[in-house]
């Protein structure tokens, strides 16, 4: 088999076969597909779009690129969370010690900052010797001894999407349904999960724009988990505006710990809430509550009590992370400058293109440019105000922070189109506009039209 035959076969709107898709993973998970070639075919699938039968060929060919977890002999149910894309989530950190403080197992595989949005890698990798790139053996170990674990892909460990992932970033490939479904559940499938709850974004912050994609997106990714023998559950989730406080890298583990250590703050109110949701549909579809909403109650006490708080630093130590970084963590926070962003106008703080703030929050240093890069800890931004709110002319909306001052002109320039100020308020989205499960994937599992 060649790689251009199969090139050329989805530029002309071909199905592939299954033995056409095994070469192209596995010529990907063993690089011996050159980059070129693997992103000229992503960009024939993303324009073209793939069949059901292609994206579950996909996602099971990437799930089996590399080893997947065994979990004989754990003596716990395994579940996980996992979200499309957003900007200022944090709420992996939050969820993943909830429900192993439930009594669960989270062998959580993650990725980095992709096109607009932040990546738990690269968050979690700002906290001093945190190892991110575990052997299946070590993080193994982590799970049996914290009942959680946050790593990577690695060359072992879907290593196709390690380096689909990679090139998708950087060539414009990353928002088409049948890229992020395979990507996401080839890593939830590889974990060996009973159960699995998708935080599906919707809104101006989501890779999806059209509410119709999103729904067809979450539905194949219940679809596909469900025929994998893991109950799966989706929930669609407005990220109409960043969640929580801050959005960058050593910024959301920040927030975290202060969440995790039940420290408030007026901003706090949305990410903690659709956290301990998440968190309530992971432990229900655990077997560990009768509804999500028991579930959320008890994700609410696992939170207060401080267990979740105890399982969090247990994981970080075991990764070989340094945990003094939270005893003060605003305080390890040491951005060379930042800068206010103030309103233009007064009136009511009436949409945000939340894609855009996200682009601000990576050229400020929190993304890469480039394979490989270094992202910058400190780079990110601070939410002063949230949608719905009325504000002054000259009030602070965001505070920008940055390792350089020439960062600050584009971001500037981004949040000025970003942000809309109106006379009148706007109602704002709920934070969950739809749930899909089992019983209802069906009626949205329509193909949307080809481009
Ligand atoms: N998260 C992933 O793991 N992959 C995607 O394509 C999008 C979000």
């Amino acid at each position: 088999m060649h790689a251009i035959d199969i090139i050329l076969k989805k530029r002309g709107g071909g199905e592939l076969t299954l033995e056409e898709i095994r070469f192209l993973v596995a010529g990907a998970a063993d690089q011996s597909i050159p980059p070129e070639q693997l992103s000229a075919w992503l960009m024939a699938a993303f324009l073209r779009g793939l069949t059901l039968d292609e994206v579950t060929g996909l996602t099971t060919a990437m799930r089996y690129s590399g080893e997947v977890f065994d979990h004989t002999g754990l003596g716990r149910t395994t579940v996980d969370k996992h979200s499309t894309g957003g900007v200022g989530d944090s709420t992996s950190f939050l969820v993943a010690p909830i429900a192993a403080a439930a009594g669960l197992a989270v062998p959580m595989i993650s990725g980095r900052a992709l096109g607009h949005t932040g990546g738990t890698l690269d968050k979690l990798e700002t906290i001093p010797g945190y190892r991110t790139q575990l052997s299946l053996t070590e993080a193994r170990r982590v799970l049996v001894l914290c009942g959680a674990t946050m790593i990577g892909q690695t060359k072992d460990l879907v290593p196709a999407d390690r380096v689909l992932y990679d090139l998708r970033d950087r060539t414009g490939s990353v928002e088409s349904p049948f890229l992020i479904c395979p990507s996401i559940m080839s890593k939830k499938l590889a974990e060996g999960l009973h159960g699995l709850v998708l935080d599906a974004k919707t809104g101006s912050g989501a890779f999806l724009k059209d509410p119709a994609a999103v729904r067809f997106l979450a539905a194949l990714m219940v679809d596909i988990g469900e025929r994998s023998g893991t109950r799966t559950a989706a929930l669609l989730t407005s990220m109409d505006q960043p969640l929580g406080r801050f959005a960058g890298n050593w910024l959301e583990i920040w927030e975290a710990v202060d969440l995790l250590s039940n420290r408030w703050h007026p901003m706090y109110e949305d990410i903690r809430e659709i956290s301990l949701i998440l968190a309530g549909w992971m432990i229900y579809l655990g077997g560990k509550a009768g509804a999500p909403v028991e579930g959320r109650d008890l994700a609410e006490t696992l939170l207060i009590d401080g267990k979740a708080l105890d399982i969090f630093l247990r994981m970080v130590e075991a990764q070989g992370g340094d945990t003094s970084a939270f005893d003060d963590p605003g305080s390890f926070h040491q951005p060379k400058f930042r800068r206010e962003f103030c309103a233009s106008r007064s009136g009511y703080l009436a949409y945000m293109d939340c894609a855009k703030i996200g682009w601000a929050v990576q050229r400020l240093g929190a993304g890469r440019e480039r394979a490989g890069e270094t992202v910058n800890a400190h780079a990110g931004l601070e939410m002063r105000a949230k949608l719905g709110t009325r504000v002054r002319a000259g009030q602070p909306l965001f505070t920008l922070f940055a390792d350089d001052e020439a960062l600050f002109d584009e971001p500037e320039r981004l949040l000025a189109e970003a942000v809309v100020i109106a006379d009148q308020p706007a109602p704002v989205p709920p934070l969950i506009a739809q749930i899909i499960t089992a019983e209802n994937k069906n009626q949205f599992l329509e193909l949307p039209p080809r481009p």
